[in-house]
């Protein structure tokens, strides 16, 4: 799975509507202190299921919301969308895909696909098969790097089922059990 395209509005820093092209290859943002770079790589997680405030600095879900500032008044929705290339396989056919997490004040989250509505459950097995998604190692924040060193090994080896691509089937077989 390729990440093509990040849109965002009223998330965190992003108040106005702010597209991103994520090109083949290694991206790197650079920026001054405070610029956003972090709230990027959190907007990429949220969209893709990420269900700890904590894990994105905020006390609670709504505080990614743009919050104000002295000359801007705070919006009430924050909205989050990436475009994904997906490779074909046995069972579909790949292609192009839009994943977008709305929140709003008061109401929670939703998500669609492709303009369709769909639960968070959907969203977090479609990354979890493709070896991405909110938790992925791919995505290395500020402080992961001690955390991979400091895990316990029941932990490590979790990351390293999702980075093999293999924790879909567990949550599939998991969600297969409940039933
Ligand atoms: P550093 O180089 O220090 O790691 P950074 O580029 O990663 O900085 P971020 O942490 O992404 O910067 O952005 C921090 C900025 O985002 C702060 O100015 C903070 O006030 C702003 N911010 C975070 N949440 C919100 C919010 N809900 N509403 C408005 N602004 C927010
Ligand atoms: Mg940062």
């Amino acid at each position: 799975m390729k990440i093509k395209r990040l849109k965002l509005s009223g998330f965190k820093s992003f108040v106005e509507p702010s597209e991103l092209r994520i090109e083949p290859g290694l991206t790197g943002i650079v920026g001054p202190n405070g610029c956003g770079k972090s709230n990027l790589l959190e907007a990429l997680r949220w969209a893709m299921g990420e269900g700890s405030p904590k894990s994105l600095r905020g006390g609670g879900m709504e505080d990614v919301i743009f919050a104000g500032t002295a000359t801007r008044a705070p919006r009430d929705f924050a909205e989050v969308s990436i475009l994904i290339e997906r490779e074909p396989t046995d069972s579909s056919m790949g292609g192009e895909s839009e994943v977008t997490r709305r929140i709003e004040r008061g109401s929670g989250s939703a998500y669609r696909l492709d303009g369709r509505d769909v639960r968070a459950k959907d969203v977090a097995l479609l990354f979890a098969d493709a070896a991405t998604g909110a938790h992925s190692p791919a995505l290395v924040s500020q402080n992961r790097i001690g955390a991979v060193i400091a895990a316990k090994p029941t932990e490590r080896r979790q990351m390293l089922e999702e980075a093999a691509g293999i924790s879909g089937l567990h949550a599939r077989r998991k969600d297969a059990e409940q039933k």
